[in-house]
């Protein structure tokens, strides 16, 4: 396919704008201006749209196809939604800055505020800042605000645990704000190991993060001791709850003895997401940490108004601009109000029952290194396949060629050809009975005609490239690079 700059045509224009009617100014300094046109690509509006439309075609998405891509909660989310979204979208986010400017944004500090409380009262904390724009900016976010919280105490804490089966998210953003990072290897039973982790435990640990369920779907039994050995030596628990949708309405976080929590709105409420963004991270608190979240708080007033309070001095400051990821929010409230208490229950229940589904249509088929039964997401193994020259890979190439975004492989690092899929909660039986086919065909082609796996895809426009050339000679084809 060309590239846009190939289609570019001298003169060529989409748009035409009227003549200036101002007078001209030019406010910059002489050798600031530009001298030569720059170098963009000339196409009518129709090329546009056709250039982008057919490349649009090419990808895969969760609006095309199943899309079980482990970790990743890529479910269907509804469009409504958007709707909902844009009736905010005129809001200039510049107005609550001005003198007064609250009065004119009530609306909207009351959509994020209403949005925390709902957030608070599913994940059993006490307070929540919206401001993180991804999850793993929450972790960072949380991190910060216990680092900030054991400088009040005048503790010195140098370490940060986790498991090795933990999001890559939890120890890179426990480093990032200077911990030393402690892994705890995972047991034979799919968890943390118990013994390893008391005998890691000591005075210079400033918190344990856990993610829950963690990376191979299981949710681990032993928190609500883990939180008490953590406290007895003055460390915090951190929740990361990008997986949320597997307990919502089940279980509260504060309630087995965490902290701290971040969410993933755009996995588990509501916002399409994939190739970077937009995300939100809003981190909700227990009671004595609300002292140290990022500026402006938000609060809610006894005459029913809603003000950003000025900065309290604890406060680890601003996080991001404005009200972080705004749209999002709105997505996410009225997503909450649209299923209700019974609707996100259920949203945790079919998650479940649909990675179960998997789990045990495939146990025949695939190595499975944990077989218990599984929260919202299952990992399997390649090992199998393996044996006849097949990695998990080729099994993935060859789901493209039938239609399926592949699971996530190689993650977790610590399984072997991992193969983690996660089939979300929107998806229905006879789309997982088909996904289920066509995973069987691959087993037993890699069984038979393990040469037959290596091609695909054979039905894509390009077949296997070379990743790591691809990242790293990136061809120089934009003029203005
Ligand atoms: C997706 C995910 C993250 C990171 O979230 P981003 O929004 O991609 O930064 C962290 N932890 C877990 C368990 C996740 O699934």
């Amino acid at each position: 396919m060309e590239l846009i700059f190939e289609k570019s045509v001298a003169g060529r224009r989409g748009v035409s704008l009227p003549d200036a009617d101002l007078p001209r100014t030019t406010e910059l300094p002489e050798n600031l201006l530009r001298r030569k046109a720059a170098p963009l690509p000339e196409l009518s509006e129709l090329d546009l749209v056709r250039h982008f439309t057919n490349l649009s075609r090419r990808n895969f998405s969760i609006d095309t196809n199943f899309y079980p891509l482990g970790s990743c909660t890529m479910k269907y989310n509804p469009r409504i939604l958007e709707d909902v979204a844009g009736l905010f979208a005129g809001f200039h986010p510049m107005i609550a800055q001005l003198p007064g400017g609250e009065s004119y944004t009530q609306g909207t500090l009351g959509v994020i505020h209403e949005l925390g409380a709902l957030l608070c009262e599913i994940t059993g904390m006490d307070e929540v800042t919206a401001q993180p724009l991804a999850g793993a900016h929450g972790e960072m976010t949380g991190i910060m605000i216990i680092a900030a919280w054991h400088r009040a105490r005048g503790n010195k804490k140098r370490f940060v645990i986790v498991p090795d089966s933990s999001h890559g998210t939890n120890p890179a953003s426990a480093s990032m704000m200077g911990y030393e990072i402690v892994t705890i290897p995972t047991a034979p039973y799919g968890d943390m190991d118990l013994d390893l982790f008391k005998k890691a435990m000591n005075s210079e640990v400033a918190a344990v993060m856990m993610t829950c369920p963690n990376t191979l779907g299981l949710f681990n039994p032993h928190v609500r001791e883990i939180c008490a050995i953590a406290h007895a030596h003055d460390a915090l628990m951190y929740y990361d709850g990008a997986n949320l949708n597997a307990i919502m309405g089940k279980a509260r976080p504060g309630d087995m003895g965490f902290d701290i929590i971040h969410l993933n709105l755009h996995k588990t409420f509501a916002t399409p997401h994939g190739g970077g963004g937009p995300g939100s991270g809003p981190v909700a608190v227990k009671k004595g940490l609300i002292p140290f979240l990022p500026a402006p708080r938000l609060t809610k007033s006894s005459d029913g108004n809603y003000a950003l309070e000025p900065h309290n001095p604890l406060s680890i400051g601003r996080m991001a601009g404005f009200y972080g990821n705004f749209g999002i929010l709105a997505r996410a409230y009225a997503y909450i109000i649209m299923l209700g208490r019974e609707g996100l229950i259920r949203v945790s229940e079919q998650a479940v029952v649909n990675a179960n589904y998997l789990k045990s249509s495939l146990k025949d088929y695939y190595d499975l290194p944990y077989d218990l039964p599984c929260m919202h997401e299952c990992v399997f193994s390649a090992a199998r396949q393996l044996q006849q020259g097949v990695h998990a890979l080729d099994i993935a190439k060859f789901l493209i060629d039938r239609g399926f975004h592949p699971p996530t492989i190689y993650f977790p690092l610590i399984v072997k050809e991992a193969i983690m899929i996660e089939p979300t909660e929107t998806e229905s039986k006879s789309t997982l009975d088909a996904f289920i086919a066509v995973m069987k065909e691959a087993a037993e082609l890699a069984a038979k005609h393990p040469e037959a796996l290596l091609q695909s895809p054979e039905k894509m426009p390009v077949a296997r490239l070379d990743e790591t050339r691809a990242a790293r000679e990136i061809k120089v084809c934009c003029p203005l690079l």
